[in-house]
């Protein structure tokens, strides 16, 4: 999992189908597509998809996954939000190849389509104010009813829907529908819309159009015109695919992409609908899209979370139809392993009190060797320098400690990490009776942390030279928000239950002199702490931020 070659995937529902509909010739080429609309940011739901049909086309010999901007919404899409999906697709390991697509690269043939509709008296042009068609419309237990524009012919049908691509009528002033059946027990077939007037410029195709296709007419349509064998999508479009059924029987589309739903990826402790997640960042409760406490791929990747991983994360997880909520904790996990095999270790002492070995020669320095990689020796020492005065993590040294405590406290001795067994002797207090220094003596035979009487230590704690550390403000994250399914918090808002401490900042935390000079890649394990990579946004040469990716265990399981 560590290098940059992908496992193929588990087998799942889907790619049986797959297997099935290749081994009986219904095709020779498999192409599944991911369509995003571009009004937000990806985040880990999103991947799940990703991986599924950019992992089909990997797998599959002649296979191909379209990457298509589902852009039909101009008032809400933007181009930054286009940028920042191809990024995330590709940083996530998928290509798209020559597969690139915008659904406004088909507005002419689904205009030519929409014209075909009403000539096969499939489409009608309403004119009912909206207020009307909801009414109209009918509910679950009633019927709707036709409305009394219905029957119009199909040369003014042609006119009107002309006029209005020109621009020559006020929004919601007409909408041209698709002619089904206003008693459907299915909603969706109740004369959907199929174009709304709309007068807004389009990033892509300027102001040539003052309509824009509904997503259910353009999407099925569009999977059709890419010659898609197998559109993938989440559950809640199973009641939608008579409808694209019927569009592409009605309009006998060169090909007919075969639906099938499959459950979409819910996280406890977080939010993914794009509603909640713009709130987010737009009411400054997150720094923004790519806060490393959110569940966005780009917040993800600056928190330093490796493509591996959830790729990884995604394939444990599976596809099935089943709707359940994946606990945090199986997503960490897959980091966790990921981390563990390709992150160098290093020392670093995040809420520092100094050590003073008094037996050590004042102005004296040495180099000991620290071990790159407990299970992998190709990563090699390094030289950690060490001296008189040192800092080490104030929680491990406590007064009248018990028995089990295995760190400094008065009379025990303590095995510095690759450096020499150390007795605490005392501390110095400040007045408000603090502790602010702790002593020690140190034993010259113990260098490398062994002793050569064979005498044992319980305890090995991490530490870094006072005069050759650098300093770094470390920021630690937490879960978002504290309870598992804010989404569905009945009482007040989904926003009271953000979690106060996500992200607690260290100003003064010392870490060992070699991580200044890690690449703003570089994933690092701060032994006893957790694993850590600098902050891609803040982190200056001589302004160090890092991030904790992920600590060591679980600790959020025994919080409860
Ligand atoms: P919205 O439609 O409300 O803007 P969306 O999350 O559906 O939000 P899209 O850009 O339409 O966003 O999603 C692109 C693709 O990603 C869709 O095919 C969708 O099915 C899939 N997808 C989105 N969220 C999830 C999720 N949580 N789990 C699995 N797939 C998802
Ligand atoms: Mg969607």
């Amino acid at each position: 999992m560590s290098d940059n070659s992908q496992e193929p995937a588990a087998t799942n529902f889907i790619r049986q189908i797959i297997d099935a509909d290749l081994e009986s010739g219904k095709h020779q080429k498999i192409i599944t597509r991911f369509p995003p609309e571009p009004n937000g940011y990806l985040h880990i739901g999103h991947a799940k998809s990703i991986c599924l049909n950019f992992g089909i086309a990997q797998d599959y010999p002649a296979a191909a996954c379209h990457l298509r901007f589902d852009d039909t919404n101009p008032g809400k899409e933007k181009t930054e939000y286009i940028d920042a999906i191809k990024q995330d697709v590709q940083w996530l390991g998928f290509d798209w190849g020559e597969n690139l697509h915008h659904t406004s690269d088909y507005f002419d043939q689904l205009y030519a389509y929409a014209i075909q509709l009403i000539k096969q008296d499939k489409a009608y042009v309403d004119s009912l104010s909206a207020e009307d068609i909801r009414l109209y419309r009918g509910n679950l237990t009633e019927a709707g009813k036709d409305s009394p524009f219905r029957n119009r012919s199909i040369d003014e049908n042609i006119e009107l829907l002309e006029k209005m691509k020109n621009g020559q009528f006020a929004e919601g002033e007409h909408l041209l529908r698709a002619k089904i059946d206003m008693a459907a027990p299915n909603i969706n077939l109740r004369d959907p819309a199929i174009y709304r007037i709309k007068h807004m410029a389009h990033p892509m195709t300027g102001d040539s159009w003052h309509i824009y296709p509904m997503y259910d007419f353009a999407h099925c349509v569009s999977d059709a015109i890419e010659g898609i064998t197998h559109s993938l999508c989440t559950l809640e479009f199973e009641d939608h695919r008579p409808l694209y059924d019927w569009f592409l029987d009605q309009l006998q589309t060169p090909a007919h992409p075969q639906q099938i739903e499959f459950s979409r990826l819910n996280l406890d402790y977080t939010v993914m609908s794009k509603r909640k997640l713009h709130e987010l960042v737009e009411g400054a409760y997150v720094s923004g899209w790519n806060d490393p406490r959110l569940p966005t791929l780009s917040g993800m990747r600056r928190r330093g979370y490796t493509p591996a991983a959830i790729r990884d994360f995604c394939s444990r997880i599976g596809v099935t139809k089943k709707d359940n909520i994946v606990e945090m904790s199986v997503l960490e996990n897959s980091l966790r392993e990921d981390l563990n095999v390709i992150a160098p270790r290093a020392l670093a002492v995040l809420d520092p009190i100094k050590l003073i070995i008094d037996n050590y020669p004042d102005e004296q320095e040495e180099m000991l060797s620290g071990i790159n990689h407990p299970n992998d020796p190709t990563m090699g020492l390094r030289d950690v320098p060490f001296a008189k005065e040192l800092y080490i993590e104030r929680d491990d040294y406590m007064e009248d400690a018990p028995k089990k405590f295995f760190r400094f406290t008065e009379g025990r001795e303590v095995r510095l990490r690759f450096a020499y067994y150390v007795t605490c002797t005392h501390v110095v207090k400040d007045t408000n009776g603090n502790v602010t220094e702790v002593h020690g003596t140190y034993d010259p035979d113990t260098r490398g942390g062994k002793s050569e009487d064979g005498r044992k230590v319980k305890g090995t704690i991490h530490w870094v030279s006072a005069k050759h550390a650098v300093a770094a403000e470390v920021r630690l994250y937490d879960r978002l928000f504290t309870i598992a399914d804010p989404a569905a918090a009945k009482e007040g808002d989904y926003k009271d239950s953000l979690n106060p401490d996500s992200v607690v900042t260290l100003k003064n935390c010392q870490l060992e002199a070699s991580l200044a000079q890690t690449s703003l890649e570089q994933r690092v394990q701060f032994e006893r702490q957790g694993y850590f990579c600098q902050d891609s946004i803040d982190s200056k040469l001589n302004a160090l931020v890092f991030n904790r990716i992920v600590s060591l265990r679980d600790s959020w399981a025994k919080k409860g």
